[in-house]
């Protein structure tokens, strides 16, 4: 079916894919993969029945298992969508079980840890080629999930030292047809971009959530009725899942906290500008942030919309 999506191909990426972890974003894969006829077979693994039963009912799979081990036998790629904690227990689970020649990737918010954590439990002859689709929202679950998700999104590949080009290739392959751009860099340099540009915001967004929910307790203001638009997309983002964003600061401890010590620097600067009545540096250092969010816009990775373009113009075709 022709849509936004573009057409679906008419000979499968790969004969049988095994998706676990049937959430936000391993239900957007399978929804694609479905709709463009990336795969043959699309097996969908979760360790929730709730998940699994309502993976069923959407019908956006054609096999539903609980196990992984068993789950993943002849699949020719298999993809982990579990929170970046649970990746060394499932490669564990599934790695007598993967076929020789096949590919294993991932959607981690963190590459270097996964890497670490992935790489031991695979046999001889398995690829892995880390995958991170740098688009989300903050809802989970098989229902959250929609096929636009990764269209005009980066996915950044982080494949290790090693890996056979042609298993980079068609990792690559499979995430263009998302719809995605692909981009390749080093595991590390990954976890230190995304530690400024995604897990430090959400941190700033979690700590100051928190502190106008802990003064309306204790003065009894009235911060969250009255709530401004710049409170209201802080909310949002600290909204995201809990398990989620535990495993990537525990997981990317070492760039987090780098980018941290950077971000108290430019506050104490701050800081001191309003302590001196410095008007011409906040308006110089506020004129250099708005410029920012005009080049994301214009690169398309924004929209100028209030909702700030989460679910981007498709969101009504999502299913
Ligand atoms: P999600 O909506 O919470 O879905 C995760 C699913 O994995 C849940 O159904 C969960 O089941 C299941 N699961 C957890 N442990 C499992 C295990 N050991 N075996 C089988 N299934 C398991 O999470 P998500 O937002 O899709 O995130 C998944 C991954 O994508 C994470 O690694 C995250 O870093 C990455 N990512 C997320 C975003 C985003 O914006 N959300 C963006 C890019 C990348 P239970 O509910 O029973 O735990």
């Amino acid at each position: 079916m022709p849509d936004s999506l573009g057409p679906a191909l008419e000979t499968p990426l790969f004969e049988r894919i095994a998706i676990i972890g049937l959430g936000l974003i391993g239900s957007s894969i399978a929804r694609v993969a479905r709709r463009k006829n990336l795969a043959g077979t699309i097996v969908a693994i979760d360790q929730s029945l709730q998940v699994r039963s309502r993976v069923a009912e959407l019908g956006i799979a054609d096999e539903v298992a609980a196990s992984a081990g068993d789950g993943v036998r002849n699949a020719d790629l298999v993809i982990l969508c579990v929170p970046v904690g649970a990746n060394a227990s499932v490669a564990k689970e599934i790695g007598a079980s993967l076929k020789p020649g096949s590919i294993v990737s991932d959607v981690g918010s963190v590459k270097a840890s996964v890497v670490a954590n992935v790489v031991p439990h695979l046999p001889e002859g398995v690829s892995f080629v880390p995958a991170h689709p740098v688009a989300g929202t903050e809802f989970s679950g098989p229902d959250a999930g929609f096929a636009t998700l990764f269209k005009n999104r980066w996915c950044i590949l982080t494949p290790p030292d090693g890996t056979p080009p042609d298993a980079i290739a068609r990792v690559r392959e499979f995430w263009a047809a998302m719809g995605s751009n692909v981009e390749i860099m080093t595991p590390t340099h990954h976890d230190l971009v995304l530690g400024i540009t995604s897990h430090l915001p959400h941190l700033i967004a979690f700590n100051i959530v928190g502190t106008a929910a802990a003064l309306e307790e204790g003065t009894k203001s009235e911060v969250i009725k009255f709530s401004a638009g710049g409170f209201r997309d802080f909310t949002r983002i600290a909204a995201s899942d809990p398990t989620m964003w535990r495993d990537v600061f525990l997981h990317n401890k070492e760039a987090v906290l780098e980018m941290l010590d950077r971000f108290n620097a430019d506050l104490n600067a701050l800081v001191k500008m309003i302590k001196e009545g410095d008007g011409p540096g906040l308006h110089d250092r506020f004129s250099r942030t708005r410029a920012i969010r005009r080049s994301i816009i214009e690169q398309g990775q924004e929209t100028a919309t209030a909702d700030f373009g989460r679910l981007g113009p498709d969101a009504t075709a999502s299913q």
